[in-house]
């Protein structure tokens, strides 16, 4: 099996390269242009014979040919999708039109990580699949939730049109080893913060919600998406949820108890409460996540201490 996996540099990625090269027989293509990415992530696979790696950016046309395409590409993190929003719709539309032309071309099967923002502001809570969402157009979020709405409208327009076999999951939070010590995530600042005895800092009002998924029970629904004969949307989170102020108590708990909290202010358009209604998932996949956020937050914080050069007190 050749598989493409777009945005393999980045966090989510590259532990999906890490699954996909354990079975060896499994080609792996990644195809990435280094913006929130690193070849770093990827530094095991560099040189192994079934691995490559090809700076490539997804809004230009790839010629490859693969049996299946993983199509992640696209910055997760608002600090960097609002950073240049147009170039991020451009990932998202043109990007995702390119893997479905490649995907017609090849005959592959193509898996679209979409997102739990498609749900915007929900109105409705847990949210399933069939919610249709509450997304405002012309927000400083659009070029990301429009965008991914756009790409899982193209994914269903090639298979309803050229028989495509499409696949897309909506992800909900994920967090783990390698995301980006600096980009503004919850998770990531929250440890970061707490290793770096900062306060941590909770944004208003601190009741929103959120539920975290760890990493590997992540990529194992993906890939139990991929090969399953769902084309979805289904989603793919740990609906176990937390407020921002109940996270921030839970890290200062376990990595550092001295650490203080601090309040402030919260960007336009955050939603207040997340959850996944994960009742397809466990049906159709057979899929539920195992590790909890108790569990989880330790594995990242030993990343981070290594990345970060903090050694642990005893
Ligand atoms: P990430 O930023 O770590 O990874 C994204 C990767 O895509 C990076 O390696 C980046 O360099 C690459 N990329 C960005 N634009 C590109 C372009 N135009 N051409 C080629 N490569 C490009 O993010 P992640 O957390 O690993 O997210 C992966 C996917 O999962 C994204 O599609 C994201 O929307 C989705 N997702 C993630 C979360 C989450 O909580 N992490 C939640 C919902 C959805
Ligand atoms: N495309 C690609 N790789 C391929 C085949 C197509 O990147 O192997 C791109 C192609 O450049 C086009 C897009 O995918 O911009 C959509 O292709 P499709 O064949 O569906 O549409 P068309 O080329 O007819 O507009
Ligand atoms: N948040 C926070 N402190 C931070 C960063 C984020 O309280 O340092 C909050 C933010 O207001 C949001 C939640 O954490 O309610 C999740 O934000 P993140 O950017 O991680 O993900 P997303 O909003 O995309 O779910």
């Amino acid at each position: 099996m050749r598989i493409l996996v777009t945005g393999g540099a980045g966090f989510i990625g590259s532990h999906l390269v890490d699954k996909l090269m354990e079975n060896e027989k499994n080609e792996v293509i990644v195809a990435d242009n280094y913006f929130t990415g690193s070849k770093d992530n990827l530094r095991k696979w560099i040189g192994h014979p079934r691995f490559e790696l090809i700076r490539h950016d997804v809004t230009e046309p790839l010629l490859v040919e693969v049996d299946q395409i993983y199509h992640l590409a696209c910055p997760a993190s608002p600090i960097f999708y609002k950073y240049n929003p147009v170039k991020t719709i451009k990932t998202n539309v043109i990007g995702t039109l390119n893997m479905l032309g490649l995907a017609k071309r090849v005959g592959a099967r193509i898996l679209l990580t979409s997102t739990s923002e498609v749900y915007g502001d929900p109105l409705v809570h847990p949210q399933p699949e069939s919610y249709w969402g509450n997304v405002n157009p012309i927000g400083v979020r659009s070029c990301y939730d429009e965008g991914k709405r756009v790409a899982e409208t193209l994914m269903f327009d090639y298979h309803r049109q050229h028989g495509i076999q499409i696949r897309i999951a909506r992800i909900f939070n994920t967090y783990g080893p390698r995301m980006n010590i600096d980009d503004g995530r919850v998770v990531s600042n929250f440890i970061a913060q707490a290793l770096r005895d900062e306060p941590l800092t909770v944004q208003l009002p601190g009741t929103q919600t959120r539920s975290f998924c760890y990493v590997s029970d992540m990529v194992d629904g993906l890939i139990r998406l991929m090969e399953g004969e769902h084309t979805g949307p289904i989603n793919i989170g740990n609906p176990g949820e937390f407020t921002m102020l109940e996270l921030a108590e839970t890290v200062k708990e376990l990595i550092n108890p001295k650490v203080e909290i601090k309040k402030v202010d919260n960007t336009p358009d955050d939603p207040r409460q997340r959850k996944p209604d994960i009742t397809k998932a466990t049906e159709l996949l057979g899929w539920e996540p195992k590790v909890k956020l108790r569990d989880g937050l330790p594995l990242m914080e030993e990343d981070f201490r290594q990345r970060l050069g903090v050694a642990k007190k005893n």
